[in-house]
């Protein structure tokens, strides 16, 4: 079973310049064959695959002016442009947006598809040497892909993609069975009744984001002290991710552990998003993390995760007699059922009905709509997050992301918010 941990990583000052350096030939080169790729895509109407620009870069390294990407360890320019081939076919289909330009400001990240081992407390990485690192927990197996990046309060990361030998045990559904219901002013609401706050993290931190933002707008462009009040933002931001990562982490956790079958509705992000009044709040909830989490979690451990569709009348169905109402306003929290009188508060309606439909489409193999049920790979990353930096997408966006062979060896993208989810 495959395995990713993200590990914090200090590179001492010459590997820090070192990093940078392979950094900026790595975005170079990524750039170039965009570049080249659109050029050729206009003048003769034929494209090139990641192959095709792959076999240019020796030549590359022989001209004059581009000899520097020799003090790249050649493997991560490859994997460039292997990576640049599944943004193009991502894109082909129709799973992600066109490929991006890299820039220079912001995070960076650098792919090294073999040869990084642990030393110790230090990451040996060809070419940089051992770089100090807090390695977490243990790392057994086989290391495959090492990615490593610099966020933009310029700490460094290491994501480290390793085989650990053992097999995925079998999923079952024996066991406990739980609906969730996900809303806005408690985040989770499960079918035993349970209801969890939504911890509301970006409200704790307005004032101090608001202030921060305030001094950044007022520093001259391009100033020393600009970029210190830019840090000063990016390290709010990063505490906002931190806590809500740790919340959603924590509760998944503790879903998975106690139950067997979870099922959850297939919640249209986006669509909600539209909603101006409400976009703020559930950009920042984490509906789809969350997801993601349970997912993997419960792939991990050989249970069942299940989605319900969205247009499954979870809330104005009786999960008693099965009555069906016609219309129920958004306000109203209780509601009494006509036919069997039984009193319900709203969201636990919900989440029973959501676990009821959950378990019988696992039954009967069949959704509501009357499609035919599959179950997903472990592999899609549902993350807020885009799994690479250019196939960026819209939050909460639930595509797939892509793990393509090459030659021989796994030319795997470690979804960023897998990797991140992990630590
Ligand atoms: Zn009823």
């Amino acid at each position: 079973m495959l395995k990713v941990v993200k590990v914090r990583i200090y590179p001492d000052l010459s590997q820090k310049l070192a990093l940078a350096k392979a950094f900026g030939s790595c975005r170079w080169v990524w750039n170039h064959f965009l570049n080249l790729m659109n050029k050729t895509y206009q003048e003769t109407g034929k494209g090139l695959s990641g192959y095709d620009v792959k076999k240019l870069l020796p030549h590359l390294k022989k001209q004059e002016e581009t000899a520097w990407l020799k003090e790249t360890y050649s493997q991560c320019l490859q994997q460039v442009c292997l990576n640049l081939g599944v943004a193009f076919n991502n894109f082909f289909e129709r799973r992600a947006k066109y490929p991006n330009f890299k820039s220079k400001h912001g995070k960076q990240s650098l792919q090294y598809p073999s040869n990084v081992s642990i030393k110790g407390d230090c990451l040996n990485v060809p070419k940089i040497g051992l770089i100090y690192s807090k390695i977490h927990r243990p790392i057994e197996g086989k290391i495959k892909t090492v990615t490593i990046t610099k966020n933009c309060c310029n700490q460094y990361w290491a994501s480290i993609l390793y085989e650990n030998g053992k097999e995925k045990p079998q999923t079952s559904t024996d066991g406990k069975a739980i609906g969730i219901d996900l809303g806005l002013t408690h985040f989770a609401i499960t079918s035993d009744g349970s209801k969890f706050d939504n911890p509301k993290i970006l409200k704790k931190h307005e004032v101090n984001l608001k202030r921060k933002q305030q001094q950044l707008s007022r520093k001259q462009k391009g100033s020393n002290n600009r970029n210190k009040a830019r840090l000063k933002v990016a390290k709010v931001h990063k505490k906002i991710t931190n806590c809500r990562e740790d919340f959603l982490h924590k509760l998944s956790r503790r879903i998975v552990n106690e139950n067997q079958v979870i099922a959850v509705e297939n919640l249209n992000v986006k669509g909600m998003m539209q909603n101006h009044c409400l976009a703020k709040a559930i950009q920042q909830v984490g509906w789809g993390q969350f997801c993601t989490m349970l997912k993997y979690k419960a792939e991990w451990e050989g249970k069942v995760y299940i989605e319900v569709d969205r247009f499954f009348p979870s809330s104005k169905t009786c999960h008693v007699c099965l009555n069906k109402i016609g219309s129920l306003p958004m306000d109203l929290r209780y509601w009494g059922c006509v036919k069997c009188g039984t009193k319900h508060d709203r969201d636990i309606n919900a989440a029973i009905n959501i676990r009821d439909e959950g378990l019988r489409i696992l039954k009967t193999g069949l959704t509501s709509s009357g499609n035919k049920f599959q179950r997903q790979p472990l592999t899609s990353g549902t993350g807020d997050k885009a799994c690479r930096q250019t196939a960026s997408r819209s939050k909460g966006g639930r595509k797939k992301s892509t793990t393509t062979l090459v030659s021989g060896q796994e030319a795997y993208t470690v979804p960023s918010g897998l990797g991140s989810s992990l630590f």
